[in-house]
């Protein structure tokens, strides 16, 4: 029955696989035979089966877990060296006929305001991002075909790109709705898009049905496959996720990574990135009212596993989270984070507090961007508002090559460095400008090939002359 190369989703997330795949982690979670054969094959830093994935998440022994934690540390560096992609949400509109139980948006909702954003305050909400320093921003919207039909978010995408405010630019659009056909895929592939993003929420078909009662989205199979129909319409940067906290970890992070094989199995191309998002309080919405929490150092252990499993995927936290929280997991394998989000609609143009009503769920992160930009450069890391790859054409399999031959270096630093002197020269404070300054030397001294060193250098000299988009 279990068949990663299946377009059929109970084939491809095979419930007795998953149950198979947790039994062989329980049985093996103290095995040191077991472990340490998992544990080299690990190394390699060529990823794991979810089945290997599992026992080391289950693993018990503390020295092991060191050793786990350590690994996902050392990929992180491999691939990612100490770059910290940097993007925000943008909440185009919360209208939406669904009944997902843990989210705001739900349609017997009636107390939260509905708000959909016009074309002119796109505009506006494009430039209030662009102000603060963003050029990767990713779109939300509910579900609802008659408010936001596939036609809105295409317009928008244009607004999005056409807005070009003083030395702004959102460079790439990634973009988070609901489960759609090939056909709307198509269009969205053929707007520009960078990453098409669709939360599994939970792989627990039993569980989904319970806590989707109503709307489209209730449909198990058409949610699954969804990246299937995105990768047929020649979306091939897409990026999963589960909600944390609605089913057990242990189910979703095997299913998750069953996923991800699957995609490499169909189309040879695995997801570019995953996301880690856990259940908030929102308008409606009390996490409590969901069982399956997860700690934080049970948080902690799924992304250095997730590190593991899959190396070339990017990973992603967003504000959901507290600094703190997101301080351990950066070191731990995330790699993009969002900064100086706001998750209510036209929440960036107008912050008054009473708009936060619309908000999909609290921020525990709710420091600046700038804040975030100079906490990341002072704890050693390069933060990056690079959009390049997508743009070069290095996407899907080009993009996963590029990054296996670890070769993802040479573009990845160089344009970490010019668009972080974009964002020094443009839009930090005088606090972050000084330590930028002093990171910047250093950074670019990592740039092996000295012609790209020359080529860079030479750049930032013209990026303080008012020069901007330099990439590689
Ligand atoms: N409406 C689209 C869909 O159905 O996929 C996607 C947009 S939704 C704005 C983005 C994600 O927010 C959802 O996929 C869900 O995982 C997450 N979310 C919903 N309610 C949440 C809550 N209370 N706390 C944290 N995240 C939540």
């Amino acid at each position: 029955m279990y068949n990663p190369k299946s377009h059929n989703a109970e084939e491809f997330i095979c419930h007795e696989e998953v149950l198979a795949s947790l039994d062989y982690a329980e049985k093996n979670k103290d095995n040191v035979d077991v472990i340490d054969k998992i544990l080299a094959k690990a190394r390699l830093k060529k990823g794991l089966t979810h089945r290997e994935a599992a026992v080391l998440l289950d693993c018990t022994i503390p020295e092991k877990n060191e050793e786990i934690f350590a690994l996902a540390r050392e990929i992180k560096n491999d691939y990612y060296g100490n770059r910290i992609v940097l993007f925000a949400p943008l909440y185009l509109s919360n209208y939406c006929v669904n009944g997902c139980v843990y989210c705001p948006y739900h349609l017997k909702n009636k107390h939260i305001p509905r708000v959909k954003l016009t074309q002119e305050q796109i505009r506006r909400e494009t430039e209030a991002l662009q102000d603060l320093g963003h050029k990767r921003i990713a779109i939300e919207a509910g579900e609802d075909p008659v408010n936001n039909p596939i036609e809105y978010i295409l317009e928008s995408i244009k607004t999005i790109y056409s807005v070009k405010h003083k030395n702004g630019a959102i460079r790439r659009v990634n973009v988070n709705i609901a489960a759609t056909t090939v056909e709307n895929y198509k269009k969205l592939h053929e707007a520009g898009i960078g990453t098409y993003i669709l939360f599994q929420e939970t792989y627990n078909k039993e569980t989904y049905e319970r806590l989707h009662p109503t709307g489209p989205k209730h449909n198990y199979k058409y949610h699954t496959e969804a990246m299937d129909r995105a990768m047929e319409a020649g979306i091939d940067d897409v990026s999963l996720g589960v909600l944390f906290g609605l089913e057990l970890f242990r189910y979703e992070f095997s299913a998750l990574l069953m996923h991800a094989e699957h995609l490499e199995a169909a189309f040879g191309v695995g997801p570019h990135a995953i996301s880690v998002p856990r259940i908030k309080k929102a308008d409606d919405i009390n996490p409590d009212d969901f069982d399956n929490g997860i700690d934080e150092d049970t948080f902690a252990k799924i992304v250095a596993c997730i590190r593991i499993a899959v190396p070339y995927t990017g990973m992603i936290i967003s504000t959901r989270e507290s600094a703190e929280c997101r301080a351990r997991l950066l070191n731990l394998g995330v790699s993009q984070i969002s900064g100086g989000s706001k998750t209510s609609v036209g929440g960036y143009f107008n912050p008054a507090p009473e708009d936060e009503d619309s908000a999909q769920f609290d921020v525990s992160d709710r420091r600046p961007l700038d804040d975030v930009i100079r906490w990341l450069m002072e704890m050693g890391y390069l933060p990056s508002f690079c959009t390049s790859c997508y743009r070069q054409g290095r996407t899907g399999d080009r993009f996963m090559e590029i990054c296996k031959s670890q070769q993802i270096h040479n573009f990845c630093q160089p344009n970490a460095v010019m668009t972080l002197k974009e964002y020094l020269e443009d839009y930090a404070t005088d606090a972050t400008k000084a330590v930028g300054e002093k990171l910047l030397p250093v950074e670019i001294a990592k740039i092996k090939d000295d012609k790209i060193r020359k080529i860079v250098e030479e750049n930032l000299v013209k990026i303080h002359n008012g020069e901007r988009d330099f990439k590689f």
